[in-house]
């Protein structure tokens, strides 16, 4: 029997980890054993220790592992994960990948990864989901100004959040070597000079369509500018390469733009060298020696696909596929990295996962699950109209998700305690989830003295408190004097009172609920320090993920209502 038990709570604590990409929840593996196997309903006691050990073990192993094990011993639960996915809804499809597609996701290291580059890296994971072939993570660090050291393990965190199908992984501070050859090759074919004039000069002669005097240097004294640049004879500024375009294109910034330039400050924090190349001459090599099929990127891009033919047109090399979307503007949050290091130096937001930001990790911390992020972008799809983000369906793909997990509690925000007077001791059992009866009741006691939430009493006569009995509240000024009006369902409703929550005064834990709108300051059930780092529903405020219980005070983020 124990070994059936435990068994169970081994498939599903594997299910559990592989949907979610990390080590599973002990709560939310319990809750769906005891949901689907109500018969271990009277071994409540035991799960717990049961399930702790379970969980531990899959902790212990790595992603794939998991996936293999649990396809070996209970497919159907891995069969269900993926039903689950093609709920989402269908995007066109891509130009010519019949035969499987290489894709690229290449965010910049200079912070954590926001819903900007979720859009970015979900589109494309879907379609490689969707075609098959690999899908490269390529680390654009080739800008030492725009590189922070820490970023790098944070992109990495965030992907694994994401669960995003990365195949295969490339630094291009790696890779200095590939594109000074490269940039050599496309000299020696007059598709590059070295540019020495001052920047202010280049500048006036592009604007004026005209040539600077380096363009129409000899390819030899080209390619030795551009080694004493390698030497380091030159300084930031000095001396930079320029891919030969189009001096006529109607848009200056197409003009002769520079491929590879000096940088002395900062030193880079993984390669030791000065030269490097601008970001249109790396991705353009890039994307072509990694074989990228098809790119999927914003509309911002759109000059920057401009910039990088000349190069693919200059080696005969055959373009991705390009597909631009809209932009997508996102209200309500911090999204510029620079502003969001700033706030977090200045003090102003408490660090990459403040509940102001636009990062994932913010969102993470609000109980926002990846799921709902990736349903929510797909939903999104790659339009090219210009579109604003919408948080009220990115909520609703996560409710989806959490609603039938979450356990109900009550938090009472603001409170008031009171007596109520005339009161018999009362014992009230709440179901820790209403579509759930398996997964049991909290009991609530009192004699009477409980707190309310203020909010909610305030000019009532009557209010019914939940799973409890009525109250009658009469106001003497600002004071409310309340007393037991029986346990009719029918009374209130009469009196059109409303169902509120509330908390025994002998049985409550403070609770902070941290919210975009400031904190929220109340009390919880004491069985909320079970659901640390689970999402759970205070029941009438709404979902919250329960962040960590310190000396007995809960600190919970409000995820949505
Ligand atoms: N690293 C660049 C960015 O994150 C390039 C992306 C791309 O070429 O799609 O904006």
């Amino acid at each position: 029997m124990d070994a059936d038990l435990e068994h169970l709570l081994f498939i599903y604590a594997l299910q559990n980890a592989v949907k979610h990409n990390s080590a599973p929840k002990s709560g939310a593996v319990i809750g769906t054993v005891l949901g689907k196997h109500p018969e271990f309903r009277s071994r409540v006691r035991e799960i717990g220790p049961l399930a702790g050990k379970v969980v531990a073990k899959v902790a212990a192993m790595d992603g794939p592992e998991r996936k293999s094990l649990l396809e070996e011993i209970a497919p159907e639960l891995l069969d269900e994960l993926t039903e689950t996915r093609e709920h989402s809804r269908e995007l066109p499809a891509l130009l010519g990948a019949e035969n499987g597609v290489v894709m690229r996701f290449a965010p910049n290291p200079s912070g954590p990864l926001h819903l900007g580059h979720a859009r970015a890296s979900i589109l494309n994971d879907y379609y490689v989901r969707r075609y098959g072939g690999r899908y490269v993570l390529r680390i654009e660090d080739t800008d030492p100004r725009r590189v922070d050291p820490e970023a790098y393990e944070m992109v990495l965190e965030d992907i694994e959040w994401m669960g995003l199908g990365i195949t295969d992984i490339v630094y291009q501070s790696d890779r200095l070597d590939v594109y000074y050859d490269w940039c050599r090759k496309l000299i020696e074919l007059g598709g590059a000079y070295v540019c020495v004039c001052e920047a202010e000069r280049f500048r006036d002669l592009k604007l004026k369509k005209k040539a600077c005097p380096c363009r129409d240097r000899p390819v030899e004294e080209n390619l030795e500018l551009w080694q004493r640049m390698l030497d380091g004879e030159f300084y930031e500024g000095d001396a930079t390469v320029r891919v030969k375009t189009d001096l006529d294109h109607p848009d200056p910034a197409m003009r002769d733009y520079s491929a590879m330039r000096i940088v002395n400050t900062p030193i880079h924090p993984r390669v030791d060298a000065t030269v490097f190349p601008l970001m249109n001459f790396s991705v353009a090599v890039d994307d072509h020696l990694l074989g990228i099929t098809h790119v999927i990127r914003g509309k911002d891009h759109i000059a920057n696909t401009g910039r990088q033919r000349y190069i693919f047109d200059y080696f005969g090399w055959k373009p991705p596929v390009y597909y631009h979307y809209g932009r997508m503007g996102i209200s309500g949050v911090v999204l510029s990295t620079s502003s969001m290091r700033e706030g977090i130096r200045s003090g102003v937001y408490t660090g990459w996962d403040d509940v102001h930001l636009g990062t994932l990790r913010a969102i993470a911390r609000r109980g926002i699950e990846p799921e709902a992020v990736r349903n929510a972008m797909v939903d999104i799809g790659m339009g090219e109209t210009d579109i604003t983000f919408s948080w009220e369906n990115l909520y609703a793909r996560n409710k989806e998700l959490v609603d039938p997990k979450a356990n109900r509690y009550f938090f009472v925000p603001d409170p008031v305690e009171v007596v109520v007077e005339g009161a018999p001791r009362h014992e009230a059992h709440a179901a820790l989830h209403p579509n759930d009866p398996s997964r049991g009741v909290r009991t609530l006691v009192t004699a009477g003295a409980v707190l309310l939430p203020k909010a909610d009493i305030e000019g009532r006569s009557m209010v019914r408190l939940k799973d409890l009995y009525n109250v009658r509240i009469a106001w003497d000024g600002d004071l409310p004097r309340v007393s037991y009006a029986g346990e009719s369902l029918e009374d209130a409703r009469r009196e059109k009172a409303p169902i509120i929550q509330w908390l025994p005064v002998d049985a409550k834990l403070p609770c902070t609920l941290h919210t975009q709108d400031g904190d929220v300051e109340g009390f919880c059930e004491p069985l909320v320090t079970g659901e640390v780092e689970s999402v759970v529903q205070f029941e009438r405020v709404g979902f919250a993920r329960v962040d960590s219980v310190t000396d007995g005070r809960v600190d919970a983020f409000l995820a949505h209502r």
